[in-house]
C-alpha cells in the first residue's frame, strides 16, 4: 500500500523546504523526505545550510568577531574588559542552539503548512513513486503526481586528503572543534576557507591558506578582491595563491602538508587540516538506476526553465542542479518550481543574485564586473565611494572598504555592483532591489538616503558614476 499525496519534494534544505511550503501554499497535498540526523540523532530539516552551512558558520563568525572586538577594538573606544577568556564549549553550545531554534522552526512550518515529514531517504522508484526508509531501516512508498529533487549537495573530497574526521576535515569538521587548533591549514581559498578562516584565526589560530589558482577570488570584482586580500593578510591570514597540494599525510596529532608554488616547496605541519575545495551534487543512488535521470558529468541533475528534468513531472531545484551553490538561489527555485507546478508564471533572475562572502570587513556583488564588462565590450562608466570618507563608517571604526557602481554608458542602467566594507551583506539588497527595477545610476544618485548611515556610500558611489561625489577630492574620470 502506498501513501497518495500530489506532490513528493526529496530533501529539506532551502531548496526543498521553501518548495514543499510554496506547494503547500498552493493547495497541494505535500510530503517532504529528509535524511539529516542532528549530533543527538535526531531529524533536523533544514539541510546543510540550517545544520552545517550558513547558519552555523554565521553563528560563529558573530561570536567570533565579538571575542577579537572586545580584545582588539573596545579599548579605543574607552572601554576595557580586563582578561579576555575564551570559552569554546558555550560558543559552540549557543551555535547549536540557534540551528536547533531554526530548524525546530521548519518542523513548525511544515506542521502549519500541512506539508508531512518523513525522516529518512527517500529514492526515486519510477517517476511518480519514491520509496523512503527511515532511521529503524522501515520501509513506505509514497506516490505523487509531481516529485521534487533537492537532495543539494556535500562537500569535494581530494584523492590524496581524505575526511578523516580528526585531523583532516571538511566544513561540518570545522564548524565542530572543541579547541582552537594552534596551527591550522586550510586548502581552498574560496569561500569556506575565508570564513571558516577568519573564524579559527579570531579565535587564536595560526591560519595558512594554499590555495590552488593564482588570482584571489576570480569571481569577484578585481579592485575588490584585491582590498580583499591586503586587508585579509592584514589581520593574519597567510594566503598563498599558485599553491599545488601534493601530498597530505596526518600522523596521531597533526598533518603534514606538502606543496609547491613559484616561490616555495615546502612541508608544513598542522594540527588541523580544513579542505575546502568546493562542493559536489548529491545526485548518485537518488534514482533506480533503470530510471536513467539526466545527470551532467561534473553530477548535476539537468533540468530546463521549469526545472523539469528529463523524466515526466520529475523536477530538480538547488545545489543539485547547475548553479552558484547558495541557499537563496535555491529558496527562489524552490518557489519557481511550485509555481510552475501549479500552472503559474515564475522565474528566477539569475542576473541578479546577490553573492556575499561574511568575513570582515564583509564582500558583497550582483551583476557584472569590470573585467566581465570589458571582455563582452560593454561601454560603461564607473563611480566608487571609499568607506573611510563615510560619517557612520568612521563613527563606527569601520573605515575599510568601499562601493563601486557600473552603469552602462549609453542607458545609465547599473550593471554591477561591488562592496567590501562593513554590513556589505546587508547593504547589497539595495543594490538587488535596484537592479531589478532596470534602475540607472542617475536613478539611485536622486534618491534621498539617511544620514549618517552607511548606505550613503552606496549613494555616493552612484553619485560618482556622473562625477558628483560630494564628500571626497575630485580625482579622475573614467569613461570606457
Ligand atoms: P541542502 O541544503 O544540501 O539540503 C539537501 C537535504 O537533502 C539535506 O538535508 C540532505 O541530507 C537531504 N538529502 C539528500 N539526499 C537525500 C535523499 N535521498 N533522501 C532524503 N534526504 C536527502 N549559502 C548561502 O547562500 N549563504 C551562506 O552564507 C552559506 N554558507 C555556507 C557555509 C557552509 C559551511 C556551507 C557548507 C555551505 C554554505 N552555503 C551558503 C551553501 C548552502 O548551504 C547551500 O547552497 C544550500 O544549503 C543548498 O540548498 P539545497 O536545498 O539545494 O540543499
Ligand atoms: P569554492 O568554490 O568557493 O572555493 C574552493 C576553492 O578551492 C577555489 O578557490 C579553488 O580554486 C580551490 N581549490 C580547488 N581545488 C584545490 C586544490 N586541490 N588545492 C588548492 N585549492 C584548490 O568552494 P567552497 O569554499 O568549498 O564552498 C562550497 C560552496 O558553498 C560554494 O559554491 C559556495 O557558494 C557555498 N558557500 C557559500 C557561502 C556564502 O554564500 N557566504 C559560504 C560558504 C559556502
Amino acid at each position: 500500500m502506498s501513501e497518495q499525496y500530489e506532490v513528493i519534494v526529496i530533501g529539506a534544505g532551502p531548496a526543498g523546504y521553501v518548495a514543499a511550503i510554496r506547494c503547500a501554499q498552493l493547495g497541494f497535498n505535500v510530503a517532504c523526505i529528509d535524511d539529516y540526523l542532528d549530533e543527538r540523532g535526531k531529524p533536523s530539516p533544514g539541510g546543510t545550510c540550517l545544520n552545517v552551512g550558513c547558519i552555523p558558520s554565521k553563528a560563529l563568525l558573530e561570536s567570533s568577531h565579538h571575542y577579537q572586538q572586545a580584545g582588539k577594538q573596545f579599548a579605543e573606544h574607552g572601554i576595557g574588559v580586563g582578561q579576555l577568556a575564551l570559552d569554546l564549549a558555550t560558543m559552540q553550545r549557543r551555535k547549536q542552539k540557534v540551528v536547533r531554534d531554526l530548524t525546530g522552526g521548519i518542523h513548525a512550518l511544515f506542521k502549519a503548512n500541512q506539508v508531512a515529514f518523513y525522516a529518512g531517504r527517500g529514492t526515486l522508484k519510477q517517476h511518480n513513486q519514491v520509496e523512503v526508509i527511515d532511521h529503524e531501516s522501515n520501509t513506505t512508498t509514497l506516490q505523487a503526481e509531481h516529485i521534487i529533487l533537492a537532495s543539494g549537495s556535500r562537500p569535494v573530497e581530494l584523492p590524496f586528503a581524505p575526511f578523516d574526521d580528526k585531523q583532516v576535515v571538511d566544513s561540518t569538521g570545522a564548524l565542530a572543534f572543541d579547541a582552537v587548533p594552534q596551527r591550522l591549514g586550510i586548502i581552498g581559498a574560496g569561500v569556506i576557507g575565508l570564513e571558516l578562516g577568519s573564524v579559527w584565526q579570531r579565535l587564536g589560530s595560526e591560519v595558512v591558506v594554499l590555495e590552488a589558482r593564482d588570482t584571489f577570488l576570480p569571481d569577484a570584482d578585481s579592485a575588490i578582491a584585491k582590498q580583499a586580500n591586503k586587508l585579509l593578510g592584514q589581520q593574519g591570514l597567510d594566503i598563498r595563491l599558485g599553491s599545488k597540494v601534493k601530498n597530505v599525510n596526518p600522523t596521531k596529532n597533526s598533518v603534514k602538508v606538502s606543496y609547491s608554488n613559484e616561490q616555495d616547496e615546502q612541508t608544513l605541519t598542522f594540527d588541523k587540516l580544513i579542505v575546502a575545495v568546493g562542493r559536489r551534487p548529491n545526485s548518485e543512488s537518488l534514482c533506480a538506476d533503470d530510471l536513467d535521470l539526466r545527470i551532467d558529468e561534473r553530477g548535476f541533475v539537468q533540468v530546463d526553465d521549469h526545472y523539469r528534468t528529463n523524466l515526466e513531472k520529475v523536477y530538480a531545484v538547488g545545489d543539485l542542479i547547475p548553479g552558484p551553490m547558495l541557499a537563496h538561489k535555491g529558496m527562489e527555485e524552490g518557489m519557481a518550481v511550485a509555481e510552475r507546478i501549479a500552472g503559474q508564471f515564475a522565474e528566477v533572475d539569475y542576473d541578479n543574485i546577490p553573492f556575499v562572502i561574511y568575513t570582515h570587513p564583509e564582500i558583497a556583488w550582483t551583476g557584472r564586473t569590470e573585467q566581465q564588462l570589458k571582455d563582452a565590450g560593454i561601454d560603461y562608466t564607473a563611480g566608487q565611494f571609499p568607506f573611510s570618507a563615510n560619517g557612520r563608517a568612521r563613527a563606527a571604526g569601520e573605515t575599510d572598504g568601499l562601493i563601486k557602481v557600473l552603469a552602462e554608458a549609453r542607458t545609465d542602467r547599473v550593471l554591477g555592483v561591488h562592496m567590501i566594507g562593513p554590513q556589505a551583506s546587508e547593504l547589497i539588497g539595495q543594490a538587488v532591489i535596484a537592479r531589478a527595477f532596470a534602475t540607472s545610476a542617475e536613478d539611485l544618485a536622486l534618491t534621498m538616503f539617511a544620514h549618517p548611515t552607511l548606505s550613503e556610500t552606496f549613494h555616493e558611489a552612484a553619485l560618482d558614476v556622473a562625477d558628483r561625489a560630494i564628500h571626497r577630492a575630485p580625482p579622475r574620470k573614467k569613461q570606457h
